[in-house]
């Protein structure tokens, strides 16, 4: 049987596990800062503990992070790597540096369930959910290769492939292990979790007591379009959406973001922006303006700068605070999915190495 992974585990589980092994409390403590401090991802090198305990932990658990099967970067310095796990699946997970900024895009799911029309994971289907050490491990990953250059991880946007609120528990957990002050101590406030809206998920976090920031990917100011874009929203109304992140914005005093992919000719009207200002007048809210990029196999084009321009003058005029995301590929989960999808063929078999090169990448906004 396969060893657990000990990033799966909170520091009640470990100092569990090591109570088993007749260690107290402070051994677990110790593991946990090599791990989450130190981003020590193996055993030997753990000089403090006794070598029979290091022994029984290597003989116990995987540590090793997840090896990069792919990479592309562009030139301001943002880098896609798609991780290849335990299990042989794959997930993409992205560092976005700007200023004395370092966000890393972290997926949840192997594909995704929901199925957005402009998303390419979205038309992978869904494998399976991320277990709480595959989530943390690709921040780790990051914050790893960052140490290197005395930088760190200072933000983690929860947008990659995958609806976090669909794999709640390992996401939070994931969360809950980044954001413990012994050891990565990462603020809630960094942390950005995005969902298409499912709301017993939103209900739910806005009771976790964490000041995490929520991003809503609204995408269409009314349903029957949005119910095309966003497949799920079949199931939760833009009015529960809405209400859901009004508790949130109440529960945490947290401004909600919107999340808005502009897909030319189909959601950037300015009837439609006039429509999104009307939903969100009042809220404690700001929205983001993302622009799609054209991807292989997505019936989608890229809006004109000018009528971009004109959606975010028309928020402007009916009080809206927006901000347009025009590049730093990757940003959004419409830009996830690709390099999966390059790199692994349409029956999952790895393509060649060739496909993967530096350059800009397959990225969205
Ligand atoms: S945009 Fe997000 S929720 Fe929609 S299909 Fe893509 S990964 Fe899933």
């Amino acid at each position: 049987m396969a060893r657990p992974f000990l990033l799966d585990l909170s520091l009640e589980e470990l100092a569990q596990e090591l109570r088993a092994l007749g260690q107290p409390r402070y051994r677990a403590h110790q593991v946990w800062e090599w791990v989450w401090r130190h981003l020590c991802f193996d055993f030997a090198r753990m000089t403090n503990l006794p070598l029979a305990l290091r022994e029984a932990l290597a003989e116990r658990f995987r540590l090793e992070l997840p090896a990069v099967r792919a990479r592309e970067a562009d030139e301001e310095g943002t880098e896609k790597v798609l991780l290849e796990l335990a299990d042989g699946a794959s997930v993409e997970a992205v560092l976005i540096p700007e200023e004395d900024r370092r966000t890393v895009c972290v997926s949840t799911q192997v594909g995704c369930p929901v199925g957005c029309a402009f998303c390419a994971t979205g038309q992978m289907g869904f494998v399976r959910n991320l277990t709480p050490g595959e989530i943390a491990a690709q921040v780790l990953h990051f914050a790893a290769a960052l140490r290197e250059k005395g930088e760190r991880v200072t933000h983690v946007v929860v947008m990659g492939m995958g609806e976090p609120l669909l794999n709640y528990e390992a996401t939070l957990k994931a969360l809950r292990n980044l954001n413990d002050p012994r050891g990565f101590r990462l603020g809630a406030r960094r942390i950005t979790i995005s969902t298409v809206g499912v709301v017993p998920g939103i209900l739910r976090l806005a009771q976790e007591g964490r000041q995490f920031n929520l991003a809503i990917s609204l995408h269409a100011p009314e349903e029957g379009l949005r119910r095309r874009l966003v497949p799920l929203a079949e199931r939760w109304p833009l009015a529960e959406v809405l209400a859901a992140a009004d508790a949130y914005a109440l529960a945490t005093g947290r401004r909600v973001t919107y999340e808005y992919v502009l897909l030319g000719g189909v959601n950037d009207g300015l009837a439609q922006a006039r429509a999104l200002a009307q939903l969100l007048r009042g809220r404690l809210a700001h929205v983001n303006l993302l622009l799609f990029n054209p991807a292989p196999g997505l019936p989608f084009a890229r809006p004109s700068e000018g009528q971009v321009e004109l959606f975010r003058r028309e928020l402007l005029a009916h009080g809206i605070d927006v901000t347009v995301r025009r590049s730093r590929g990757l940003r959004i989960q419409a830009a996830c999915g690709q390099l999966r999808s390059r790199h692994l063929g349409a029956a999952g078999a790895p393509a060649v190495q060739g496909a993967v090169k530096n350059g800009r990448g397959g990225g969205n906004a």
